[in-house]
């Protein structure tokens, strides 16, 4: 342990296992410790290091709005957030904003915006069908509609109005909508779920059925968005437009940020039905206009496409080798592989030895989230650890 790994033994409290290593320092795709080892690094902060650490775009934006005005009330108009919702308007199929702080904030919007529409449009009605194996935040109302039981059983009871039903099943939504339902969420790929991607045509079922019963669709793409899966929004693959979509991770890139979006119809809030001190403040807003700008105008979703089907091709061969890999899935730089059983603490333990962060996203998958703008000799670098580990464990196991 060294000394800041002892203090925060001491102080903090215990939410989180970390693993063994204080960061200092991050550039691109890698980032250094506090005894100088340098990291190639393919978790980027969750999904949330979209251009790399300390991209020079970013942090301009960030020195240039800190020297102009940092947080101002949003009773005023400040100009880096009517810049960033005009961006995210012009390029999506959303057509209002709210801006907030991060994921678990605006997937609250979300649902209060929702219930909202329910009151004035369905009769009142409130409930929103939400998967297994979703995450969709971890204040009180996001962990009663994530998913995921070890979420959710240390604060029973939770908050009512959100049903759980199986993800990928267009028949079990369809037999959980009834005339108390406002609102479908969903994730169009469940990221901390374990990158579970749904049949092709599982979106634009669930569209249908919410237009048949007149009720939302809520796409949680605080970990889709952005590029991430190879489009700047992930609905765009799926020939479907959401109602309402939350944005958070990648939007800046580092910087704390969420956005709630929607349809004009949708977007029935009235003044004093929602609000945040932080969300939308001119620092965050600056950096997220940076961020999108770069994604767009560099085509990294086009990128992103390229590099996860070459990052998945060498995953693939992977599993032809170890046949204790037993699935490669995931879109774009969003991807997981499945171990035949619960390895992933020590694969993870051992990538980390050599110098490659990877993500644990379940006892036995690992999920690779590295910064979009990872290239293709860094993908390389980081299978060959991956190979090296894996080389290492089969012979371990004989
Ligand atoms: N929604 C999705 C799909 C996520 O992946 C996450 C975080 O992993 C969240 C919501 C919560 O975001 P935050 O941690 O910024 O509150």
């Amino acid at each position: 342990m060294d000394k800041w790994q002892e203090l925060e033994a001491k102080y903090f409290m215990r939410t989180v296992k970390r693993l063994r290593v204080t960061l200092v320092r991050g550039r691109g795709c890698r980032v250094w410790d506090a005894s100088g080892r340098e990291y190639l690094d393919f978790v980027g902060g969750w999904a949330v290091n979209s251009l790399g650490h300390c991209h020079p775009v970013l942090t301009r934006a960030i020195r240039d709005q800190a020297g102009k005005l940092i947080q101002a009330s949003n009773q005023y108009y400040t100009v880096p957030q009517v810049e960033l919702a005009e961006l995210l308007v012009k390029n999506s199929c959303l057509e209002r904003v709210f801006f907030c702080n991060s994921g678990a904030e605006a997937n609250e919007g979300a649902t209060k915006l929702a219930r909202r529409y329910g009151k004035l449009h369905l009769k009142g009605a409130y409930e929103i069908i939400t998967t297994h194996s979703s995450f969709h935040g971890r204040t009180l109302a996001m962990v009663a509609a994530t998913g995921q039981h070890k979420f959710q059983d240390p604060y029973i009871p939770l908050p009512d109005g959100f049903v759980n039903v199986e993800y990928n099943s267009i028949e079990a939504i369809k037999s959980a909508v009834s005339d108390k339902t406002c609102a479908v969420m969903l994730e169009p790929i469940q990221g901390e779920g374990g990158v579970n991607v749904p049949a092709d045509d599982y979106l634009k079922k669930v569209r249908a059925l919410c237009d048949e019963k007149g009720i939302l669709l809520i796409l949680d793409e605080v970990q889709t968005g952005l590029g991430r899966i190879g489009s700047l929004f992930g609905y765009q693959q799926y020939g479907v437009e959401p109602d309402i979509m939350t944005l958070a991770k990648g939007l800046g890139s580092g910087v704390p940020i969420g956005a709630l979006m929607a349809k004009e119809r949708a977007a029935v809030f009235q003044p004093g039905e929602h609000g945040s001190t932080f969300g939308g403040n001119p620092l965050a807003c600056a950096a997220a206009v940076a961020v999108v700008k770069y994604i767009i105008e560099n085509d990294i979703p086009g990128k992103v496409m390229k590099l996860g089907e070459y990052f998945t091709a060498g995953l693939l061969q992977m599993k032809q080798e170890f046949p204790f890999i037993t699935q490669v899935r995931g879109r774009g730089l969003l991807l997981a592989i499945e171990f035949s059983t619960d390895i992933g603490e020590q694969i993870t333990d051992a990538c980390l030895e050599r110098r490659l962060l990877v993500n644990r996203v379940k006892p036995n998958a690992l999920r690779f989230i590295p910064p979009l703008i990872v290239t293709k000799s860094e993908i390389d670098e980081g299978l060959g650890i991956l190979r090296e580990v894996f080389k290492k464990w089969q012979v371990e196991r004989k």
